[in-house]
């Protein structure tokens, strides 16, 4: 895919959000809104849930194979999640960022840290449910979870927003509108600062 900024090198985000916070929705209304922004596709060893497709929602492998791409040194970052491995391949994220594209990557908390780490100009956000309860009606609302996996999923979620201090952004999803519109102020914001936007500004100054 071509870049519509030539010559411009994409910028890093990070979306983290407990399981059942709706970020998946908003993600890609997100980048339906926003056609520069690309939604990294994860790499996991968990096995297709009905309506997900190979290559579409994830790349699905074996934990075989995942486990020879961590030894490879293939990912930028990988995570144990729900006693599955999920992570996120350093090359294809490369691919797209020196296309010029800006590059989404929705991972968990333990990736944030990892992805902080190697690449400490990425911005980052938290997505937060309103509260417990509504974490809770959404989590029994949409799954077929049974009773343990989603006792499970509260309990990590509430490890997951007491991380919330170490992200740049925070966005309550509330109504999922707004919230979509307060992500897009967070990557219009991003790419008006001066590392950005340093080569533009220089040819205009030219000019005078
Ligand atoms: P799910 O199995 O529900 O699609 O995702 C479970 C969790 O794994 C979510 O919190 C999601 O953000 C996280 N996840 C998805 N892809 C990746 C990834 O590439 N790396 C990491 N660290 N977490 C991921």
């Amino acid at each position: 895919m071509s870049s519509e900024r030539p010559g411009a090198h994409g910028q890093l985000f990070i979306v983290s959000a407990p399981s059942g916070a709706g970020k998946t929705t908003l993600i890609e209304r997100l980048v339906e809104q926003m056609p520069q922004l690309r939604m990294s596709r994860s790499y996991t060893s968990r096995t297709a849930r009905s309506g997900e497709t190979d290559g579409v929602d994830y790349n699905f492998v074996s934990r075989a194979r995942f486990e020879e791409m961590i030894a490879a040194g293939d990912f930028l970052e990988w995570a144990d999640v729900f006693g599955n491995l999920y992570g996120t391949c350093a090359s294809d994220i490369e691919a797209l960022l020196a296309d010029g594209s800006d590059v989404v990557l929705v991972i968990d908390v333990q990736g944030a840290r990892q992805v902080r780490h190697l690449r400490p100009g990425a911005t980052t956000v938290f997505v937060m449910p309103p509260s417990y309860e509504v974490l809770e009606q959404r989590l029994r609302g949409r799954s077929k979870d049974s009773e343990a996996a989603i006792a499970k999923r509260l309990q990590v979620a509430r490890d997951e927003v007491a991380s919330f201090t170490e992200y740049d952004f925070i966005v309550v999803n509330d109504e999922l509108t707004a919230a979509v519109d307060r992500l897009r102020s967070i990557v219009q914001a991003d790419r008006c600062r001066l590392s950005c936007m340093r080569a533009d500004a220089e040819r205009i100054v030219r000019t005078f």
